[in-house]
This record gives C-alpha cells, sequence and structure tokens, in this order.
C-alpha cells in the first residue's frame, strides 16, 4: 500500500528534540523526506537524521534561527536546492522565558514573540511563495501545500507567570486561521495542533518528579501525560490527503486538558 506522504518533501522546525523530532520522525515513517531544521544542538540533529536514514527515509539537517529572516530565507533555497521543492511545513520550533508579569523584561518578551510568532510568520512566508510556484502535484497530493502551527491549549487558555507564551500562542492561532483563509482558494491548507502536556525538555519540571507528575495529572482527564508519539500521528494525518477537507482548525491532542478538569467533581 502506497505509504501516506510518499514522496512528499517535508520541513520540521525545531525537529532536533521533543515534539518536533517525534513528528520528523513520523512524517518520514509515512514515506515524506525530511529536513530537520535546529538552532543550537547538531549532533541532536544528526542523531535525528540517523534514526530516519537507518529506516529507509531521507533527511538532512539544517541550522537556522527561525527569528532571523535571512537564516530562513537560505534553508528554504537550500531545501528547494537539495530536494527539489517543499510540500509540508511544520512550524515547531518555539520555547518559554517565563517570568511574573511585573517583572517580564522586554528580551523576555521579545525573544519569545520572536521566535514563536515572527518564527512561524517567516517560515509560513517561504513555503507558501513555493506552493504558490509549484501548484498542485496531483500524484503526490490533492492539496498545493500543507502547514502545520505548533500551537498550544495556551492559544485559549491563560496561563499565569507565561504572559509571553500565551500572547505568541494566541497570535499563533489567528496568523494560522488568517492565512488558512487567505490561501484556501489557492488549495494550500494550513492548521495547527494545540498540545497539551507533552513529555519534553520544555516541561520537565512538570512531570520530573513524581510529585509533579501527580499534581499535572489532576490537568488531564486521560491521566497520562502525552508523548511526542501522539502528535506525530496528529502531524501525519494533517498532512495527508486523509484530512484534505480539513482547513483552518486547531487540533488539540492534550487528552481532554480543554474539558475542564476542576469541574468534574461538580466545580
Ligand atoms: P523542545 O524544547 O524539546 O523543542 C523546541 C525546539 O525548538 C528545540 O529543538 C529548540 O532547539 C528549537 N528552537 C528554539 N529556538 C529556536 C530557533 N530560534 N530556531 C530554530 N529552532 C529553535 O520542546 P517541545 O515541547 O518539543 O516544543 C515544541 C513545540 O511544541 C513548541 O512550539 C512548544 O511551544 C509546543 N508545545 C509543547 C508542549 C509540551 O507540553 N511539550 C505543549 C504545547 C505546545
Amino acid at each position: 500500500m502506497k505509504r501516506k506522504l510518499e514522496g512528499q518533501i517535508a520541513l520540521v522546525t525545531g525537529a532536533s528534540s521533543g515534539i518536533g523530532a517525534g513528528v520528523a520522525k513520523a512524517l518520514a515513517a509515512e514515506g515524506a523526506a525530511v529536513v530537520i531544521n535546529y538552532s543550537s544542538n547538531p549532533d541532536k540533529a544528526e542523531l535525528v537524521v540517523n534514526e530516519i536514514k537507518q529506516k529507509g527515509g531521507d533527511a538532512f539537517a539544517f541550522k537556522a534561527d527561525v527569528s532571523n529572516e535571512q537564516e530562513v530565507v537560505d534553508m528554504f533555497q537550500q531545501t528547494i536546492q537539495h530536494f527539489g521543492t517543499v510540500d509540508i511545513l511544520v512550524n515547531n520550533a518555539g520555547l518559554q522565558q517565563d517570568s511574573k508579569f511585573h517583572e517580564m523584561t522586554v528580551a523576555q518578551w521579545n525573544r519569545v514573540l520572536g521566535i514563536n510568532l515572527t518564527g512561524q510568520f517567516l517560515c509560513a512566508r517561504e513555503a507558501i511563495k513555493e506552493f504558490l510556484r509549484r501548484g498542485i502535484v496531483p500524484d503526490k497530493s490533492k492539496s498545493a501545500g500543507k502547514i502545520i502551527c505548533m500551537s498550544s491549549v495556551h492559544e485559549v487558555i491563560p496561563w499565569a507567570g507565561h504572559a509571553n507564551y500565551s500572547a505568541s500562542k494566541g497570535g499563533v492561532m489567528m496568523l494560522m486561521k488568517t492565512i488558512a483563509q487567505e490561501y484556501a482558494p489557492m488549495k494550500i491548507r494550513v492548521n495547527s495542533i494545540g498540545p497539551g502536556a507533552i513529555r519534553t525538555p520544555i516541561n520537565h519540571a512538570a512531570w520530573q518528579t513524581p510529585e509533579a507528575y501527580t499534581g499535572l495529572l489532576k490537568l488531564i482527564p486521560a491521566k497520562r501525560i502525552g508523548e511526542a508519539e501522539d502528535i506525530g500521528g496528529a502531524a501525519v494525518w494533517l498532512s495527508s490527503d486523509d484530512s484534505e477537507y480539513v482547513n483552518g482548525i486547531t487540533l488539540f491532542v492534550d487528552g481532554g486538558m480543554l474539558l475542564y478538569p476542576g469541574f468534574e467533581d461538580n466545580g
């Protein structure tokens, strides 16, 4: 049976760890060749590349800071030179710089917005230029291109002590919806994944100790933390023609975190 993403080219930002690495491996397992973008750790990026290659896939690692316009432009140029085009962008790179709001520095605010929101803008803009240039290739996909923005449950749940992060994810939601609306007539699909709590380095404090993990489970009706593979499966679905009529949504992958579990005992 033909794999769901056979012959397609995917670029995953922040793919040297956590959710990005899980998504890159899941896309590769369905036949996509993958660019593993990283910003600081070449060894970890090469591990992901090697794992994909050992399983018969194709991948290469590319260093670029997604908040830097020229580095993003160069990354897309190199990707198109190497693989011929880009079919799927997973806008995954992101970080937290937590602080009480009244103590938050402009540097903390700008760094989070620069990577989590401007980074998604810069990568999406380059991807859409390429999708418009190439158009639909019917043998590969019914869409001219697919973008998946890694958002968060915090595009809707306020998060004290994380105003910069929540604002960036709220911004990602409207960026995603607006470009989905703008390019739907050209058969370009743009959707988000909204992870709940996923076991990665970004939130290790929330699951590392038994006490922290027990506290975390109070927020998750499914009573387990999510794994990168949970997000990988959602990314494959949103990238493939199985979701061809889906455009402009956030697919929450959160074990029910958005079900207001605090109300399960009558509030
Ligand atoms: P992570 O720290 O493992 O991964 C983030 C990746 O982004 C890292 O590889 C990092 O090197 C990369 N990155 C940071 N700055 C970059 C830059 N300027 N340019 C390129 N890459 C850069 O954490 P993760 O949990 O895998 O996070 C991935 C995405 O998922 C983020 O956007 C995060 O906000 C989102 N998310 C995570 C969770 C969770 O529970 N883990 C929940 C909701 C949303």
